[in-house]
């Protein structure tokens, strides 16, 4: 869904404007957390293989560090701006907070499309944004992470140029690193995974069977398809799964009724998650214009793939049936929408909640770096288990109690931290 006039800035500066007068925050707090604290913009110089010098636009920006270090995926986007990165930046700010993690929030992006750059393009692009930033990151300061076209493979270049600058082994510097190259087991599935242990909470909540619920789902990347794998395994069906098609430049929907088959998908999609289209119709998919996600007969909608999908302009295509948006992506949701399904009586498990199980995985491989000591995966995941499950809790009694949506009660739970933290510093 594009949307030329949508600012994800603005819209996440709205969304804290709200929370913060909620609050009551004083002016000289709005004024400092409305803004990042620190930003970093730069430009990659990198030899591409035809012997060209090409330059790469990039950024990395802190929005706070009260609580902690910066915390933070990377993106390579073609279409990437310094506000989107700004509003991720302010987004993680409240979902380490949301959570309780000791650690603030920052995010960076290169402006790129990896579609048509090689590995070694890739890894000099890396590399370079290493070499731009390196004063400005580390375990005690900032903490990059895989995001969006971004993968373990790619952390691990950027921790070994930092290593190789730094002099030493700091694999506490990056985290989605591959696994025996200081990753943690579990990381890969815990956005997904955690997306699905707070609709699981939702749906306890409003005592329905997930065994009987049908979701539709945008985006077949990372989050979408551990997200599909555990509503499976808790009873649930996906009947509808879009992504992008690189070759069209437009996403398309894959509906089966009887249910999407995950394996089959994976084994038909390329390493950016795109599903290939006329393998998927030779397997017995619907081939359906990729908006249509979000008109599906379904209980539960799960936004997993950009922000600003769900807007005033589709919102009445969304059907009647639907109970609950679990949004496994950044700002998904627009403003005008997010109060139009308010109305509707939609339960809406806001992004830096439904989508927290990333940073909280993160979290938990720095903390096995720094003991230099590892779990197994069970370990992690039930770990990762108990720390969704009790912010979903806290979050929704927060909500019952001061009868306010999930949005407004994750602002006000996490806002408040964070200003508190500021306030305590002396900053604010
Ligand atoms: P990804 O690159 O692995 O996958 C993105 C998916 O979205 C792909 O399947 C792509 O085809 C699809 N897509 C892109 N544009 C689309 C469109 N217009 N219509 C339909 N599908 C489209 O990315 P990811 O890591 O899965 O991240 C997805 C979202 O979740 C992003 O908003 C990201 O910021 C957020 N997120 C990711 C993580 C993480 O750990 N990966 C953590 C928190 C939040």
């Amino acid at each position: 869904m594009e949307n030329n006039s949508y600012n994800p800035f603005e819209a996440a500066r709205k969304q804290f404007d709200k929370a913060a007068d909620l609050l009551g925050l004083n002016k000289a707090a709005k004024d400092f957390l409305r803004s990042p604290v620190r930003e970093f913009h730069f430009s990659i110089p990198v030899r591409m293989d035809d012997g060209s010098k090409k330059i790469f636009k990039a950024f990395r920006i802190h929005h706070n560090d009260a609580r902690g270090p910066a915390k933070g995926g990377i993106r390579f986007h073609p279409m990437e701006t310094v506000d989107t990165v700004r509003a991720l930046s302010m987004w993680m700010t409240w979902k380490t907070s949301v959570v309780d993690i000791p650690l603030g929030g920052g995010k960076g992006g290169v402006i790129c499309d990896p579609h048509n750059l090689s590995m070694f393009e890739q890894e000099q692009i890396c590399r370079g944004w290493v070499r731009q930033i390196v004063k400005n990151i580390g375990p005690y300061s900032d903490i990059p992470a895989p995001d969006v076209m971004t993968s373990p493979q790619h952390m691990l270049w950027m921790l070994d140029e930092y290593e190789t600058i730094a002099g030493g082994k700091f694999p506490g510097t990056i985290t989605g690193k591959p696994l025996g190259m200081g990753g943690s087991e579990g990381r890969t599935e815990a956005t997904g995974y955690g997306v699905i242990i707070a609709l699981r909470e939702a749906l306890r909540e409003l005592k329905i069977k997930p065994e009987i619920t049908t979701a539709s789902i945008q985006g077949f990347g990372n989050v979408s398809q551990y997200a599909i794998e555990l509503y499976e395994k808790i009873g649930g069906k996906v009947i509808c799964v879009s992504s992008w098609d690189n070759n069209d430049k437009k996403s398309y929907a894959f509906r089966k009724k009887e249910g999407v088959n995950l394996k089959e998908l994976r084994e038909i999609s390329d390493t950016f998650g795109g599903i290939d289209k006329n393998k998927a119709q030779d397997l017995g998919y619907e081939l359906l214009d990729g908006e249509k996600w979000i008109e599906q007969e379904t209980d539960i909608l799960i936004p997993a793939a950009l922000e600003n999908q769900i807007t005033k302009n589709n919102i009445d295509k969304v059907n009647q049936r639907v109970k609950i948006i679990a949004e496994g992506a950044n700002g998904p949701t627009s403003p005008e929408a997010d109060t139009l399904l308010n109305k509707k009586d939609i339960l809406i498990i806001p992004d830096f909640l439904a989508n927290a199980g990333g940073v909280i995985c993160s979290y938990f491989e720095q903390v096995q770096n720094n003991m230099n000591y590892y779990w197994s995966k069970d370990e992690v995941l039930s770990k990762l288990d108990m720390k969704m499950t009790n912010a979903y809790a806290s979050v929704s009694n927060f909500s019952k109690q001061n009868n306010v949506n999930l949005r407004d009660a994750a602002y006000l739970i996490s806002v408040n931290r964070v200003a508190n933290a500021c306030q305590s510093r002396g900053w604010i």
